[in-house]
């Protein structure tokens, strides 16, 4: 299955790997606002390449904390990587 990684983003400002487009982001699914396509989305630390934590509350809603680092990671400092959802309903 095709990976797509971008960095530097919030999920909201990943593009469409297909059509460069931006999409809309509910949970970890992602979808293109032109051509529809659906990804499913994580993001992992940029250092160890393991999956971090969103933080949530606070105003936190865009810091993650990485379990093998043992610290917070900003935004700038994760991976997305995107995979292509084939449950298209
Ligand atoms: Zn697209
Ligand atoms: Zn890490």
């Amino acid at each position: 299955m095709a990976e797509y990684v971008q960095q530097g983003l919030l999920a909201a400002d990943l593009l469409c790997p297909h059509c460069q487009h931006k999409g809309l982001v509910n949970a970890n699914l992602w979808q293109c606002k032109s051509c529809q396509k659906q990804y499913d989305f994580s993001i992992y630390c940029e250092l160890c390449g393991d999956a971090v934590q969103r933080l949530t509350g606070c105003g936190s809603s865009e810091h993650y904390y990485c379990r093998t680092c043992k610290t917070p990671v900003s935004r700038k400092a994760v991976l997305y990587t995107m995979t292509e959802a084939n449950n298209l309903s």
